[in-house]
């Protein structure tokens, strides 16, 4: 992508209604506006971004057995009613009515939905365990919504849904996705800590919170140091989730109220912490209203075991900044990163310059590699300025004398190392 046919409005200012990092840098990078209190737009150069999150979130979805759906934003408030939610829910619920006086709304979750789907189609036990989910915007009306897309209103969540025989089931689907979730967030360059958690309105016996530590996060943690030492990803499907949940679950982590002084060990870190993402098993807390049975193998009716889990798209965006950034801007992991390298030229206008350049950038497109190509008629100054802001992992800089020399500088946003390289070993090394 050329930078003088892009969108990319970024801002030499600091953004003064901003009061956390990520959310400032998400506005300086020209990553995201604001259109409404808590409801962003996603510009191009974010969009990139919340992609790369989803094509992670879902690769590790499917990894581990779930399958891929797409439920509506819009539901019915009957689908609530039958399940208590619908009051239950209260203002944090955007009602909505159409033009035929029916009460509807916008999804803030969607285990009604994924309940009525599921158990209309499923008829017998054989037919069990399924993991289904979707990648939905949802809507909550926030009281404070804050932070930028950290906390919005309207945001990207994946949400899947568990469909067991028995307890038993039930719990084996928790421990598969409570390793799809630390090998997702390892993927994205995060070390999260799974925390006991309060069930709150959906409900249930056992869940898990997902944080990753943060001067801003939200939360109150208390963990034991143990924990950041356990290696929490690279297990797949067969190997033995039981015993790995077993192992991470048996060392002292807890948020805010779960936190129990008598029960946490001696030696204990005390860290702010963003939720990412949030587990839960709640057997037939949603079956049980909605009347979701399957024939079980004696021939008898059973009611489904359920769980529920979610990742905050969205929100690990601002997340993953909150992690990774400097003084001079984002420092994206290169999983997630809009591009992978920042061509600058430092003299446009100049041919041997340009045509060096050009060079380069048909080099990296024919190689795959997604390059940013900075050929604006701009001072080199704010050209490095406006490139570390965007944080893309690697930068190539090309000027009249190095093109006389035959190199190109090399540049490493998250370590500032610059070499000298001549373009084929420049191509080689990113790679
Ligand atoms: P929070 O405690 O931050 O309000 P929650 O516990 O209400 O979140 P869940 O119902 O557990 O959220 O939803 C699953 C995930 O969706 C959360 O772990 C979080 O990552 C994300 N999420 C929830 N609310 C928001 C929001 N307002 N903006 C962005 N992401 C959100
Ligand atoms: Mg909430
Ligand atoms: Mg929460
Ligand atoms: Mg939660």
């Amino acid at each position: 992508m050329r930078l003088s046919q892009y969108f990319l409005p970024t801002l030499k200012e600091t953004p003064s209604d901003a009061q956390i990092v990520s959310h400032r840098l998400m506005l300086r990078a020209g990553m995201i506006r604001q259109m409404s209190a808590g409801i962003y737009a996603w510009l191009p150069l974010g969009y990139r971004v919340l992609k790369k999150i989803e094509n992670i979130v879902r690769a590790e979805q499917d990894r581990f057995g779930a399958i891929e759906m797409l439920m509506p934003t819009i539901q019915s408030a009957d689908l609530w009613r039958e399940s208590g939610r619908y009051d239950a829910y209260g203002p944090e619920m955007l009602r909505i009515k159409d033009r035929h006086e029916r009460e509807m709304l916008f999804g803030p979750t969607n285990e009604e939905m994924i309940t009525d789907i599921f158990k209309r189609e499923a008829k017998s036990y054989r037919e069990l365990p399924k993991i289904l989910y979707h990648i939905q915007w949802k809507f909550r009306d926030e009281v404070r919504p804050r932070f930028g897309v950290m906390r919005g209103r309207e945001f990207l969540m994946k949400d899947a849904y568990s469909f067991d025989i028995d307890e038993a089931g039930a719990r084996r689907s928790y421990q598969k996705m409570f390793a799809a979730y630390l090998s997702t967030f390892a993927r994205l360059g995060l070390k999260a800590i799974p925390v006991r958690a309060d069930t709150g309105p959906i409900g249930g016996d056992l869940s898990h919170e997902f944080h990753i530590l943060a001067d801003t996060g939200e939360s109150q943690l208390y963990v034991d140091p143990k924990l950041f030492e356990v290696d929490m990803k690279a297990l797949g499907p067969d190997d033995d989730l039981a015993g790995f949940m077993e192992r991470i679950t048996s060392l002292y982590a807890a948020a805010d109220e779960l936190h129990d002084p008598a029960k946490a060990p001696k030696e204990l870190v005390t860290r702010r912490g963003i939720e990412v993402g949030h587990i839960f098993y709640f057997g037939t807390k949603y079956s049980a209203p909605l009347g979701a049975q399957v024939v079980g193998p004696d021939g008898t009716p059973v009611l489904i075991e359920m769980g529920s889990y979610g990742v905050g798209v969205s929100r690990l965006a601002a997340g993953i900044i909150e992690a990774s950034h400097d003084e001079a801007g984002i420092i994206w992991p290169d999983e997630v990163a809009p591009f992978k390298v920042g061509l600058i030229n430092l003299k446009s206008g100049d041919a041997k310059t340009d045509t060096a350049c050009n060079d380069l950038y048909a080099k990296l497109n024919n190689a795959g590699v997604e390059t940013l190509y900075d050929d604006r008629d701009e001072r080199a100054g704010g050209k490095f300025a406006n490139m570390d802001l965007i944080g893309l992992p690697w930068q190539m800089i090309i000027g009249p004398k190095g093109v006389e020399k035959g190199v190109v500088e090399l540049k490493r946003r998250a370590t500032g190392e610059r070499h000298e390289l001549s373009v084929d070993d420049a191509l080689a090394t990113i790679a």
